[in-house]
């Protein structure tokens, strides 16, 4: 939690979206939030980024990592473009980077001529925090616990395609904690 953190933009942040401004989140950091009511389907902020080739894009991706590491953000801002480039978002310019994850969110990111943008999947009113899914695959989920608070989350923040293995893992995990604390007693 960080209320006490300044709202709204850094020195050389832009936010240039007429549907959302940024302000602190009670979930994590700032997020960007909806300052009038967003009708469905509505294409909110463009995702924007560096273009960078699937080579730039790893080195990037692991430097991200180690730095996540060390804040405990789950700050890793590559995006997949297509086949041969990808968006590195993390800049000031794009304030879509701010935007936080939840297991049960309100928008989604989408690909549309090369650009990607995030997009409302229900009619969202004012005031209320934009979400999606970050859409992390299952390497490393431990590293990424989800705060979200929502009725479903599953705890880490991961896409949902990988749900069912991620309630496998959690479940193996947990009888091998069982028997561990079985056998410390005996
Ligand atoms: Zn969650």
């Amino acid at each position: 939690m960080s209320r006490n953190k300044k709202d709204a933009l850094l020195p050389g942040e832009r936010c240039d979206s007429k549907w959302c401004s940024v302000r602190s989140s009670g979930i994590h950091g700032r997020g960007l939030f909806a300052t009038r009511k967003i009708p469905a389907q509505t294409n909110i902020i463009e995702y924007k980024g560096d273009r960078i080739s699937k080579d730039e894009a790893n080195e990037r991706g692991w430097a991200q990592m180690d730095h996540a590491k060390d804040t405990g953000d789950a700050a890793v801002y590559i995006f997949t473009l297509n086949d041969e480039w990808d968006i590195d978002g993390n800049v000031p310019r794009n304030a879509a980077r701010l935007i936080n994850h939840s297991c049960e969110p309100n928008c989604e990111a989408f690909i549309d001529d090369d650009q990607i943008w995030i997009a409302a999947l229900r009619k969202i009113q004012k005031g209320e925090e934009l979400f999606f899914n970050y859409g992390f695959d299952l390497e490393n989920y431990e590293e990424h616990p989800c705060y979200c608070g929502t009725e479903n989350c599953v705890g880490y923040i991961t896409g949902e395609d990988f749900w069912p293995d991620l309630q496998k893992k959690l479940a193996a995990k947990k009888a091998t904690e069982t028997r561990k604390s079985k056998k410390k007693k005996d």
